[in-house]
């Protein structure tokens, strides 16, 4: 699991480490991006949350979270991104990982100071049909509430999960593949990773 504030990377991270640990990348803000693009009844429902910069309530994402995870290429593991962010969240997920079987490995926790955080997310811009397009919750205001949610709803969690002796922290400030090789370390990958073997996942020696 990766934890940590909005802008800390998580999806970036992600989506390089999941590759190179050959299981799926399951973030939430994605799921629920698609939901609003699609128009569902989901996306409708998130997407006020969303836009105001507030969590969308925990009964939908647990739901949400608990369908995503009962999918066949999740059998193998998988790698949360944005789930969970409250303590509740966190208590469901213990739930349905023994329903289904699975545990949590380590939580990955990417620290980053809030001023770098501001700079990247008031920064950033998505590639949406050919056009670079800000988010519409990576507005300076949206952002600054954003971070105020995470530090009152979330961090909480860097607890929770160091009591269960599963966190490790990690800079996640300087070059992705730098942060990607100090999360791969803290999994166990001394060697940063190296190429995974197709068939079991695992590095190849050398
Ligand atoms: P993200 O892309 O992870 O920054 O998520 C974007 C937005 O989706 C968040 O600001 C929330 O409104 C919503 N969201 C994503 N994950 C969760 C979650 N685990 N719980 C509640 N809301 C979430």
């Amino acid at each position: 699991m990766l934890l940590g504030p909005p802008g800390a990377g998580k999806g970036t991270q992600a989506q390089v480490i999941a590759g190179r640990l050959g299981v799926p990348a399951i973030s939430t803000g994605d799921i629920f991006r698609a939901n609003v693009s699609g128009q569902t009844e989901l996306g409708l429902k998130a997407k006020v949350y969303m836009d105001a910069g507030d969590l969308v309530p925990d009964e939908v994402t647990v739901a949400m979270v608990k369908d995503r995870l009962a999918e066949p290429d999740a059998k193998g593991g998988f790698l949360l991104d944005g789930f969970p962010r409250t303590i509740p969240q966190a208590e469901q997920l213990r739930a349905s990982l023994q329903d289904l079987g699975h545990g949590l490995d380590r939580v990955l926790e990417l620290v980053v100071e809030e001023e770098e955080l501001v700079r990247r997310l008031s920064g950033r811009r998505m590639l949406v049909d050919g056009e670079w397009v800000q988010r519409e919750d990576d507005r300076p205001e949206t952002v600054r509430h954003r971070l105020k949610v995470y530090r009152e709803q979330t961090e909480p969690l860097s607890g929770f999960y160091e009591a269960e002796g599963l966190l490790t922290r990690i800079d996640a400030i300087g070059a992705v593949d730098e942060v990607t090789e100090r999360a791969l370390r803290a999994l166990g990958w001394p060697d940063g990773g190296g190429q995974p073997d197709a068939t079991t996942g695992q590095p190849s020696a050398g």
